[in-house]
């Protein structure tokens, strides 16, 4: 029985056209050229190499040119979320129809991961937000991320689904024993591994965990 369901936020909540993740994502660009002077036809490499390697832009800057993450997280969040995102009825009525409790789990800050619910007007609905802060700065795919979450859930790992818009991040999730979704942004016709169902929106969330279930 699923009693408990973790929600990635960006790109997951809201969708990739929203455009709000391209903002942050020039926003690093901006930071590593800015303030660790690299080279800006060399940022692209740089951050693939770190997400490959290490998972997120953020570890690889932190393992590698040891940054201060709080400086590098506050200066990429700093965005108008309001621009990009309005109230969200829809994905407030699918939130309601699910009866398990949900918290969001996430690579960003609380306190901007508070501010993309309250735009989108579904805060209400999630009970915790395990944020990277809360992780170590240990990002999802990292193993340590979800050993640590799930000692902070009143469930089992069994009884938890893990829902993310990216299939590297639901694998660790899997592994410990928790059903996966994947939100299927970039149109997989069969389940990628790590993965237990698809849901093809946000939207079709609550059939596909009442299915899982
Ligand atoms: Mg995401």
């Amino acid at each position: 029985m699923l009693r408990y369901i973790l929600f990635d936020l960006d790109d997951t909540l809201y969708p990739t056209s929203a455009g709000l993740m391209d903002e942050i994502s020039q926003r690093m660009n901006e930071f590593m050229i800015t303030r660790l002077d690299v080279p800006a036809h060399d940022v692209a490499r740089q951050r693939k190499d770190y997400w490959e390697r290490y998972g997120t832009t953020l570890r690889g800057l932190y393992i590698e040119r040891h940054i201060d993450p709080q400086a590098f997280l506050n200066f990429v969040h700093d965005v108008a979320i309001t621009k990009y995102l309005g109230a969200d009825a829809r994905l407030d009525q699918m939130l309601a129809q699910i009866a398990q409790t949900k918290s969001v789990f996430t690579n960003a800050p609380g306190d901007y991961a508070r501010r993309v619910l309250d735009a989108l007007g579904v805060a209400h609905h999630f009970e915790k937000i395990f944020d990277i802060n809360f992780i170590e700065y240990q990002s999802k795919p990292n193993a340590f991320a979800y050993d640590k979450v799930l000692s902070a859930l009143p469930v089992r790992a069994n009884e938890c689904v893990m829902i993310d818009d990216t299939p590297r991040n639901l694998a660790p999730a899997q592994k410990l024993g928790m059903k996966t979704i994947l939100l299927n942004r970039e149109n997989h016709r069969t389940l990628p591994s790590g993965v237990d169902a698809i849901a093809q929106t946000i939207y079709d969330v609550a059939q596909v965990v009442q299915d899982l279930d």
